[in-house]
């Protein structure tokens, strides 16, 4: 059942990562969806909207209509018991027509006000009494600080318990989010340097060239801290700077990574500025067009003091990684749209082929997420012909060049590891806790100091100059990222 089936959300991810599994042969014959939202439709009118939405966003038609006769629909008021009633009733008849065996799968695919509303609707209205499995999924964003994400979580918890709960965060979806783990406990190359012995510093960029688009309303509320870093950020970090997990279930990885945000110094007071910067755009330039600055965007104060940037330095107080800072940054009308992670090697001991006019570049290794997937070595090899001059090479290794084609979406992964009951690439509630505890002591200093001085960054650059500072005063910079 996916709740908010006329959104946007399940419009352009969750209809075509179903098409995609169902005519990869991952979903079965034995399915039913249904579609709950508010306005009134006929299971025909809803079956066009979600072939209408495979072919807008693949553009491809086969088995399409086999596809969507699997669709029903169902006019849902989420408060009202009656609309549940009806749903169960819907519900039942479809796990006898389908042979589902009692297997359910709730997709809360809508605003985040209603999620608790829903759960408990759920179970006081029999939905959750079935004879198979019942799964929740429930989209971001999990509370808007700790004491909403607790109450939340016990909403929900008083229907599901917690391995029951799926909770979003797409990025665990992503091919090289996942390979993360990969790159670093398969190769004997990094492995055994992963570590502040042989690592100086990593740095994590999330940035984007659109502005707020049509989400001024929700941004205002939430800002780049909320949206980006206690998600999707401190996600990327806690894959990065994780122990080994004793086995690759879903337990031991997700303890792994709970130990990392555990481990992160906690921020306090007047100490956030040495440690965080945020930023607002001004007006600028995105590709060669005039663009308009936060505070002049649809449904933003004019006076905004939201932040649409952060920039962080991170610092997990444990053995492996004492001394090595974790920058993060990220925000909107940046330069380009890029994910990428740079870890910046140690120099060596002695510089053999140092000269005053060239350093040695340091290596880096570099892991694409989005747009480009793949890796990146920087090396230093000798430069051909005479003497023993030094010049910088690249390992290339991407993701679309080997595979030749488009790696699956985060979605269609993460469908599929919720119908297989993998819970692993999903946040479990302590994650989401202590992520909270760590971002809500920035924002309760950031909320009670308005002198911002915003807007301090144009769109089209990559942040205000004090996220440069904050590296520079530790003797690093910012790896570019275009
Ligand atoms: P949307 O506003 O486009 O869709 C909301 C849906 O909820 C509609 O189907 C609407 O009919 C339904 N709805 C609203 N009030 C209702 C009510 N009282 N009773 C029954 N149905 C009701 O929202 P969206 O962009 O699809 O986002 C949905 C969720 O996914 C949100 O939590 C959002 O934060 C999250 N999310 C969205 C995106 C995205 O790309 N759109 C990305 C990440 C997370």
């Amino acid at each position: 059942m996916i709740f908010g089936a006329t959104g946007d959300l399940a419009k352009r991810k969750l209809y075509p990562s179903l098409y995609h599994l169902f005519n990869k042969g991952k979903l079965t014959k034995r399915f039913a969806v249904i579609g709950v939202a508010r306005r009134p439709l006929s299971h025909e009118d809803f079956k066009a909207h979600v072939k209408d939405s495979v072919l807008t966003s693949i553009g491809s038609n086969d088995n399409i209509d086999e596809f969507v006769s699997h669709f029903y629909y169902q006019a849902h008021d989420v408060t009202d018991s009656d609309s549940y009633m009806a749903l169960k009733k819907l519900a039942d008849d479809l796990d006898g027509e389908y042979s589902i065996d009692g297997n359910r799968i709730f997709y809360l695919a809508m605003a985040p006000e209603f999620f608790g509303t829903i759960a408990e609707h759920l179970k006081s209205d029999g939905l959750t009494d079935t004879s198979g499995f019942k799964r929740l999924v429930i989209e971001k964003p999990f509370g808007h600080d700790l004491p909403s994400a607790q109450e939340l979580n016990e909403r929900i918890r008083t229907a599901f318990s917690e391995d029951e709960i799926y909770r979003i965060d797409h990025y665990l979806g992503k091919e090289m989010i996942q390979n993360i783990e990969v790159i670093r406990f398969a190769n004997a190359l990094f492995e055994p340097l992963w570590n502040n012995r042989y690592i100086s510093n990593i740095q994590v960029t999330s940035s984007e060239t659109l502005g707020v688009e049509e989400r001024g309303g929700y941004y205002e509320k939430s800002g780049a801290l909320r949206d980006m870093v206690q998600n999707h950020m401190l996600q990327m970090v806690a894959l990065l700077a994780m122990e080994p997990p004793i086995k690759l279930t879903t337990d031991e990885i997700r303890s792994e990574k709970v130990k990392v945000l555990r481990a992160l110094r906690s921020i306090k007071d007047e100490g956030i500025k040495d440690y965080f910067v945020r930023g607002q755009y001004g007006e600028g330039q995105i590709d060669g067009k005039s663009v308009s600055g936060y505070r002049e965007e649809h449904n933003v104060n004019e006076e905004s003091n939201t932040e649409t940037y952060v920039a962080g330095k991170l610092m997990i107080d444990n053995f492996r990684w004492a001394g090595v800072p974790i920058y993060i940054r990220t925000g909107k009308r940046m330069t380009a749209k890029s994910t990428k992670i740079v870890v910046q090697f140690k120099d060596i001991p002695m510089n053999l082929y140092y000269s005053m006019d060239k350093p040695l570049a340091p290596n880096l290794l570099v892991i694409h997420i989005q747009p480009e997937e793949g890796i990146t070595l920087h090396l230093n090899a000798k430069k051909s012909g005479q003497g023993m001059e030094t010049t910088p090479v690249k390992l290339n290794f991407s993701n679309k060049s080997v595979d030749g084609m488009n790696t699956p979406e985060a979605y269609e992964k993460l469908l599929h590891d919720c119908m297989r009951g993998d819970a692993t690439n999903f946040t479990h509630w302590d994650e989401v806790a202590l992520s909270w505890s760590f971002v809500d002591k920035i924002s309760d200093i950031w909320e009670s100091t308005k002198d911002t001085g915003f807007p301090n960054y144009e769109a089209g650059t990559m942040g205000p100059r004090a996220a440069d500072e904050l590296l520079a005063k530790d003797g690093f910079f910012w790896w570019p990222v275009t």
